[in-house]
């Protein structure tokens, strides 16, 4: 609603400027014409004194002069006042348009912020409500023991590991978004991918998956706590979603000022609906999955995006569902 009211007086104010200039304009228009008539029939009027000044018909044309200038005028009058309404028209459609396209990317951003706010206070919501009846329904149990009692805690435990695990990941997504134009150092993306490696490493051995590393030289000029975040997110997804002893490879290319970097998993895979949404806010391709797994909130290939757009690349995916997923991250390299 209150966008509405901005549309307007956005509107109010674009045609307040225009009709401004339009009508000092039209002033200014209307006071040379008035002089140039003035000037053009005047000249008339003194060859006329010189000649009859004090004959009746010297008195009949400077009536008749005089006449013809008023007439002149008022259809210059009535002429810029047409004019002037004319443009009042077009300018209030125009302007109304104009605050549209003016003010549609904010109240597109704002419907943005207020989608994520309403989101994270759900998955906020989530943990202390389950927290909250089992703590009820503990306390309305006559028959409580400590064996009882440590099952609780634990459970309050693991809710509250999600809760810290949630507002972790809004910090980071919080971080990212306010990091934009920072300088950056020059570093070496394979020893960003290394690093990345080694932290899900033991997680893909709890798997028994292995790696296929194809690394090559590349310098971009990057934060490198980030662009490892951005390689641990992509890289945890894959050993997160994929089988048993499967394999991940991490391929690297350069291509002109790039490097490309692609992490190819034999995972789950993700459906053709769900792929265009992935790196949106909140968005898990499968919900009963992840809520079982409950590992996960939707936000990793968010803050992996805001991580590649930072530094002035773009990340996209391919997959095919049951077979696997291709992640692919492009960065400009300086070497
Ligand atoms: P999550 O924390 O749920 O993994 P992400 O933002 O990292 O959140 O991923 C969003 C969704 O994209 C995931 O819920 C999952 O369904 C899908 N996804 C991401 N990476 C992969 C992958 N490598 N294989 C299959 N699905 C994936």
């Amino acid at each position: 609603m209150h966008f509405k009211i901005a549309y307007l007086k956005l509107t109010v104010f674009y045609v307040a400027v225009i009709m401004l200039i339009s009508v000092a304009f039209s002033v200014a228009i209307y006071n040379i014409s008035a002089q140039e008539v003035g000037k053009g029939l005047g000249r008339q009027s003194a060859m006329m004194r010189d000649v009859q000044e004090n004959s009746p018909l010297f008195q009949a044309f400077e009536d008749i002069r005089q006449s013809q200038i008023d007439e002149i005028n008022a259809n210059v009058r009535r002429n810029l006042v047409y004019f002037n309404l004319l443009i009042l028209l077009i300018s209030t459609v125009a302007s109304y348009f104009f605050a549209k396209w003016t003010l549609r990317p904010i109240e597109e951003s704002v419907e943005a912020q207020n989608r994520f706010t309403a989101d994270a206070s759900h998955e906020l919501r989530t943990p202390l409500t389950a927290m909250r009846t089992e703590i009820e329904v503990a306390l309305r149990d006559r028959e409580l023991n400590l064996a009882k009692s440590k099952e609780l805690l634990a459970s309050n435990l693991d809710e509250i590991a999600k809760l810290e695990s949630l507002s972790g990941a809004l910090l980071k997504l919080a971080r990212h978004d306010n990091k934009n134009g920072k300088v950056h150092s020059t570093l070496n993306i394979s020893d960003v991918l290394v690093e990345a490696y080694e932290r899900v490493e033991s997680l893909a051995r709890a798997k028994n998956i292995k790696f296929d590393n194809k690394l090559v030289e590349a310098k971009v000029r990057g934060d490198k706590p980030s662009l490892v975040e951005l390689f641990v997110i992509l890289l945890d997804n894959a050993v997160k979603y994929s089988p048993k002893n499967k394999e991940i490879g991490i391929k690297m290319e350069k291509k002109e000022h790039f490097v490309i970097i692609n992490i190819i998993d034999h995972g789950v895979g993700i459906k053709n609906v769900d792929l265009p949404h992935i790196f949106e806010r909140f968005y898990r391709a499968d919900q009963s999955r992840n809520k079982e797994k409950a590992d996960g909130y939707g936000l990793g290939l968010a803050i992996a995006k805001n991580i590649t757009e930072i530094h002035g690349g773009s990340i996209s995916a391919k997959s095919k569902p049951g077979e696997g997923s291709e992640f692919s991250v492009k960065i400009p390299s300086t070497s």
